[in-house]
């Protein structure tokens, strides 16, 4: 079911020096999605945009929350400069969920890869399987061109809690074997790198679950 629902903006964080997180209170609107997914965010802009008024962002938070959280690195658009503008309780619109990048159905060996921005749909996972005590073992390959990486620290600390999860921040990803699924994420050029890498050590088609971001 695709929903279309106007929250109030609760809270605004800095990550980094590049990357911000924003939160929703969904208040008592329905909105069912799953750890992966992502929603079209719309804003009553306050500085021109040539691009709209619309953005779309993969979800962080966990879907047992009531709280709806999204991360985004920091740009001169007008929509971003709007969205690090509105004040708390600033209604923004919301349409979804959207996407296939979720858990697979039955059990299997999961190997996430993100560069940068693109843990942001593998946090949901990685939070809703720790916070359920789902049995899939997840190994998340996490790198960002030497910057620091958003999040590990809490990655970090649910590496400890659920000994099903492991982080490697090696990029050269000389560990992984090419069995599993793969899920790969983040803008489109360090995707299409890290598709070349992985085909290179054997992976397959039918083993790869991508989200690319578009407008990188
Ligand atoms: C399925 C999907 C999921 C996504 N998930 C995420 C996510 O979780 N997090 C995330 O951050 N992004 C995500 N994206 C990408 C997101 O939707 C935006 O396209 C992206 O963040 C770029 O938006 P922007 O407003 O910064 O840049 P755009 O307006 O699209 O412009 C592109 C570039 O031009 C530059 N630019 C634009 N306007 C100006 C200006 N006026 N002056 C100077 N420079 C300018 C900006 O620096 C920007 O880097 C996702 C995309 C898709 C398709």
């Amino acid at each position: 079911m695709i929903y279309n629902i106007q929250v109030p903006i609760i809270e605004r964080k800095a990550i980094n020096n590049e990357i911000v997180e924003v939160g929703f209170d969904l208040l008592n609107n329905e909105f069912a999605f799953k750890a992966g997914q992502y929603i079209k965010l719309e804003l009553n802009l306050l500085y021109d945009d040539p691009k709209g008024n619309v953005r779309e962002f993969n979800i962080i938070s966990s879907p047992t929350s009531r709280k709806l959280s999204l991360a985004f690195k920091l740009s001169d658009s007008g929509f971003k400069r709007t969205l690090c503008k509105i004040t708390k309780g600033t209604l923004v619109s919301i349409r979804g969920p959207f996407g296939n990048f979720i858990l697979p159905t039955y059990d299997a060996e999961i190997k996430m890869v993100a560069h940068g921005i693109g843990i942001t749909p593998c946090l949901s996972i990685i939070r809703y399987a720790s916070e359920m005590r789902l049995g899939y073992k997840i190994t998340l390959f996490y790198f960002n061109d030497g910057y620091e990486l958003p999040y590990i620290n809490e990655l970090r600390m649910l590496e400890k809690i659920n000994k099903r999860f492991k982080v490697d921040t090696s990029y050269s990803l000389k560990d992984a074997d090419a069995f599993g699924l793969w899920y790969v994420s983040g803008a489109r050029k360090n995707v299409r790198e890290l598709l070349n890498i992985l085909y290179k050590k054997g992976v397959r088609d039918s083993q790869f679950v991508v989200e690319e971001f578009t407008g990188y």
